[in-house]
């Protein structure tokens, strides 16, 4: 017998995937130059020149068996030895490289933690919208029941009221992703705090305690106001990290689940971590790129390039009659859709080769995602096509 569930999520795409597919068919029809492809945060940006040489130098000076070999499930201890360090001095955090688990980005960290936390199919975790479409296959897929919080549209930061509404006796976890895809906002410090008082208080009410997952892919895209450390803010929080955006190599599938000292039950969680990681056949991170993270841990690619497109991107767009929220971080910008119907404005935006994504998979209708990690070159050739979509709807 074929699984029904597993059938139905390998023949459907997600509406990103949908759109970029259907990108790369136009490009062969009308030419790559005149499609503009604002659909996947697939970084053009290069990786940073040190990260070239590091993997160079890995693969002429390391042992093969030590390059291509399987590490530990848990990963090789000098990379965690590298991360804990790193972050430890960064962020004045305690983390031990014991608390650290090596995995094939953040898709992995977060469905590994997922599955840790999950016991019973009464279980709930929450997402705020707008949310990576992503979280509710792997909620889902982890056994437990997928929850939301209504989008704040002011700021694209956490009601904290809605929150409450959604906590539940079966509530494990919350999951934050700051800076946000799709909306490229920043939770703030205040807001943080606000939502760990109410954690707090509901983790006593309830008698367990409630996790926060931070899913933080962009923790280091930011364009002036830095990412706060959450753990500081919350204790019981497990950091889900990815190097696929900050060092711009999401086919490389290498990232962390990291537990700072303090966590409630941090033995069991790491365990249950292990265990997760194992049950679903992970193995092992890449070894290769375990090295390679190891010694890249404080540089990025040029966030520079990021900037400059979203500062063309929005002044533009706005100055054209479009409305959204200046991102703080991350490589998104959320737009409303001009007349309210994002899918509609979606489809009208691909008959003109131009791929933005509705924000409904996001939890937000009524709003569009445009990634910007996309060249320079290509944003300003598909500027008088954002003009005449939006004019063109101004005249329905
Ligand atoms: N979380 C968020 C918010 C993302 O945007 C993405 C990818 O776009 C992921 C997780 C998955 O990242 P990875 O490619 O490292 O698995």
């Amino acid at each position: 017998m074929i699984s029904d569930k597993m059938y139905e999520l390998g023949s459907v795409r997600s509406s990103i995937r949908e759109l970029f597919e259907y990108g790369k068919e136009a490009a062969k029809r009308v030419g790559k130059e005149n499609v503009y492809d604002f659909s996947l945060g697939n970084p053009v940006t290069p990786p940073p020149s040190e990260l070239t040489e590091a993997m160079i130098d890995i693969l002429k000076n390391d042992e093969p068996c030590s390059v291509h070999g399987y590490t530990s499930a848990q990963g090789d201890f000098e990379t965690r030895r590298a991360i804990s360090e790193n972050l430890n001095k960064r962020y004045c955090a305690k983390i031990s490289p014991d608390r650290i688990y090596m995995t094939c980005g953040a898709a992995a960290s977060l469905s590994i933690t997922f599955r840790a936390l999950v016991s019973s199919d009464k279980d709930e975790i929450i997402a705020v919208a707008p949310f990576f479409p992503e979280y509710k296959v792997f909620v889902e897929g982890a056994g437990a029941k997928f929850r939301v919080v209504p989008p704040d549209t002011e700021k694209f930061g956490i009601n904290v009221k809605e929150l409450e509404k959604q906590l539940t006796e079966n509530t494990v976890a919350l999951i934050i992703n700051s800076p946000n895809n799709p909306s490229g906002a920043i939770v703030s410090e205040e807001n943080l705090v606000l939502v760990s008082e109410l954690l707090k208080r509901k983790s006593k009410e309830f008698g367990h305690t409630i996790y926060i997952i931070s899913d933080e892919p962009y923790r280091e895209i930011t364009y002036g106001k830095e990412t706060p450390y959450i753990p500081e803010i919350y204790k019981d929080t497990v950091i889900c990290y990815s190097y696929s955006k900050s060092l711009s190599l999401p086919g490389e599938r290498i990232g962390y689940i990291a537990i700072p000292d303090g966590v409630s039950e941090i033995d069991r969680l790491y365990a249950a971590i292990c265990g997760a990681g194992r049950s679903l056949g992970y193995v092992c991170a890449p070894s290769f790129m375990q090295k390679v993270v190891a010694k890249c841990t404080d540089i990025t690619s040029d966030i520079s390039l990021y900037k400059k497109n979203r500062d063309i991107l929005y002044s533009s767009l706005t100055e054209f009659g479009y409305e959204c929220v200046m991102p703080e971080g991350a490589f998104y910008l959320f737009v409303k859709a001009p007349g309210g119907d994002s899918r509609a404005f979606s489809t009208l935006a691909k008959e003109n080769n131009l791929l933005i994504v509705p924000g409904d998979d996001f939890g937000c209708p009524g709003y569009l995602r445009v990634s910007y990690c996309v060249s320079y070159d290509m944003i300003l050739r598909s500027l008088p096509t954002f003009k005449k979509l939006v004019s063109e709807q101004g005249k329905e």
